[in-house]
């Protein structure tokens, strides 16, 4: 199969999920790769009671993240020991594998905490360091209504605020077996002015004097920090982008969607940080992630535009829906239908054409998006 063919695959297994038959399911439960799941894991399917990989390879290493589905034209199937994804609507079957588990996983931190529940891998090298797996719009009942950072939490064996030990410990592990390519910091929003950048900045700095890296490749994101000090103090500690994500670009939409972000955060003061953080890191060292099918296609890439031209790059996360994020989303929200996207991709690899900029991550460790795969569908 030709790699646009299985682009298009990937896109199909993140906007329908994957459906997984019992059976195969169980087979699932003793293979050798990774069940932990991510900050925003996502499948519409109750499975609390099994483990799910969290991702699949395709062929041309394409990687994919699994979102379970109950419903879906996509299914993983097994024949004897071997893995396939069905594609039921194109009549085709194409071999998979499944990442290995590293062997840090199992390692301890001097704390006694296993390290797969403080540093997750994901794709070939990129790092997932969820400092915190808490949201404080939680508290403030104003979460972003397409969030599933509660939901996640459940299917989570994960320690859900991290300490500074804890974390450097696992990285210096992760980075002598090999999987540091570039790192993925996150969070929920955090209470403090600083939305979480001084802790972050005190572990970036600590991690680099712990390995000798000079600068640490990937990115931090948090909400905007109150006072734009902080985007300096994140800046010093030698991470290579700084990522704040609008989500919605339509300011109506935002609002809707985003009210604790709207309310607390707001709007205007994102654009500041944004051009500030461009003063700060340089055009196409700031991004701001969308989540893609919410507003209006239209809408959409004139955000994309408009965040290019000033020099921050543009990434998007599929939106899924599972019965929580549903309910909050109100019951007549539909998903747009899959050419919404292959649109959305294509006009997406265009600005980064135009703007001269490289996608997010790189192709080996996006799981969850298409930003690099955009050319297939031009
Ligand atoms: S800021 Fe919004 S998207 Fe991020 S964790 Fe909080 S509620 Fe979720």
């Amino acid at each position: 199969m030709d790699k646009k063919s299985l682009i298009e695959l990937k896109l199909k297994c993140l906007y329908y999920g994957i459906y997984i038959n019992e059976s195969t399911v169980k087979k699932l439960q003793n293979l050798d790769t990774y069940f932990v799941q991510g900050l925003f894991s996502h499948h519409k399917k109750d499975v609390t009671n099994y483990k799910i990989p969290n991702e699949i390879i395709l062929p041309y290493d394409i990687v994919v993240q699994i979102r379970n589905s109950e419903n879906s034209p996509v299914e993983l199937i097994s024949e004897e020991e071997k893995f396939f994804i069905k594609d039921k609507e194109k009549g085709i079957k194409v071999s998979i594998k499944f990442p290995k588990a590293p062997k840090f996983y199992e390692k301890l931190t001097s704390d006694g905490t296993k390290m797969y529940k403080v540093i997750q891998l994901t794709g070939k090298d990129c790092l997932k360091i969820y400092t915190s797996n808490y949201c404080e719009f939680e508290k403030l009942k104003s979460v972003c209504k397409f969030c599933t950072v509660d939901s996640s939490r459940r299917l989570q064996d994960v320690v859900y605020n991290k300490n500074l030990k804890q974390i450097v410990e696992t990285f210096k592990e992760a980075k002598e077996e090999g999987y540091y390519g570039h790192v993925m910091i996150t969070a929920g929003t955090y209470p403090t002015e600083d939305r979480g950048l001084v802790f972050i900045s005190e572990v970036l700095n600590e991690i680099r004097k712990e390995t000798g890296l000079d600068k640490i490749y990937g990115s931090v994101s948090t909400v905007p920090p109150k006072d734009m000090k902080y985007i300096e103090t994140i800046y010093n500690a030698g991470i290579e982008y700084l990522t704040f994500n609008l989500e919605v670009y339509d300011e109506k939409l935002f609002k809707k969607y985003c009210p604790g972000k709207d309310k607390y955060i707001g709007r205007e003061h994102y654009f500041k940080c944004y051009e500030r953080a461009v003063e700060i890191f340089g055009a196409g060292k700031v991004r701001s992630n969308f989540v893609a099918g919410i507003e209006p296609l239209d809408s959409l890439i004139e955000g994309f535009e408009v965040l290019a031209k000033m020099g921050v790059v543009p990434t998007v996360t599929m939106l899924s829906l599972n019965e929580k994020n549903q309910e909050n989303m109100g019951k007549d929200f539909k998903l747009p239908d899959i050419e919404y996207y292959k649109e959305l991709y294509k006009n997406l690899e265009l600005i980064y054409r135009k703007y001269n900029m490289k996608p997010a991550w790189c192709e080996k460790c996006r799981t969850t998006s298409l930003e690099h795969e955009g050319k297939y569908l031009l």
